[in-house]
């Protein structure tokens, strides 16, 4: 079992990946990690977190209160909400990177099956409704999806991302900004084709082989997206027809 000095120095690696990344701008982002006797290594608000220090990372009760010196992250609550829903998670992180951002900022989810990596490990990525920074309703609004989701866009906000420890929780990070990336290319060059069902039936297949070993959500196929389609059209004839 880890030391409460090497979880320290795993949370100050990632912060400054996530710095040197760009995927959070001067004091923004946070990180969490589980320890076993039930508290919580938290980053200190308004650091960045490029520059943080062992002093700068605060110990938490489960009800977020401080127990160590310093000052927890504003978002501690929502957090502290995630790990009540999933006992599986020992650290979480969270940042605005910018592809995956600015599909959040757009209220576009992330949730096309094109990437086989992706649809083995992540699945769909949901986007939560839009809720204020810091506050009771945005842990609601991430609980409705966390519970089928490692990886999650925030409506107008970012990305939060659960693992099994902090660099697991860093590299879905890391997944969802690169998906996100090229997902906006291919926009650019007339948008993704989506993998069968067949095509993604033999990527769950496989998926063992991932090293993934939990549910993920099931994101959109072709056949999937050709039927919402169809059942779009079919409720716009119905309407037009009642109008008539
Ligand atoms: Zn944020």
């Amino acid at each position: 079992m880890k030391t409460e000095r090497q979880y320290k120095n795993d949370i100050l690696e990632v912060c400054k990946r996530i710095y040197a990344k760009g995927y959070v701008a001067a004091n923004d982002g946070n990180v969490s990690v589980k320890l076993s006797d039930g508290t919580f290594l938290t980053t200190h608000t308004g650091r960045s977190k490029g520059f943080l220090t062992f002093d700068e990372l605060v110990k938490v009760d489960g009800e977020g209160k401080a127990i160590s010196k310093g000052k927890p992250s504003t978002e501690v609550g929502m957090h502290l909400g995630i790990y009540k829903d999933r006992k599986d998670v020992k650290a979480i992180v969270h940042a605005h990177p910018v592809f995956a951002t600015a599909f959040a900022v757009a209220r576009l989810s992330l949730e096309n099956c094109t990437i086989p990596e992706i649809v083995t490990t992540l699945g769909a990525i949901p986007l939560a409704r839009y809720s204020t920074p810091s506050t009771e309703e945005m842990a609601n609004s991430i609980s409705e999806h966390i519970k089928t989701s490692d990886a999650l866009l925030l409506a107008n906000h970012g990305v939060v991302c659960v693992g099994f420890d902090v660099f697991d929780a860093y590299y879905k990070l890391e997944r969802v900004e690169h998906f996100a990336q090229i997902s906006f290319y291919a926009r650019m060059l007339g948008g993704e084709k989506l993998l069968t069902n067949r095509e993604v039936g033999k990527l769950r297949e496989i998926q063992g082989k991932y090293g993934v070993i939990g549910e993920t959500k099931e994101c959109v196929t072709c056949e999937s997206s050709v039927k919402e389609k169809n059942d779009v059209s079919k409720a716009l004839a119905k309407a037009i027809q009642d109008l008539c």
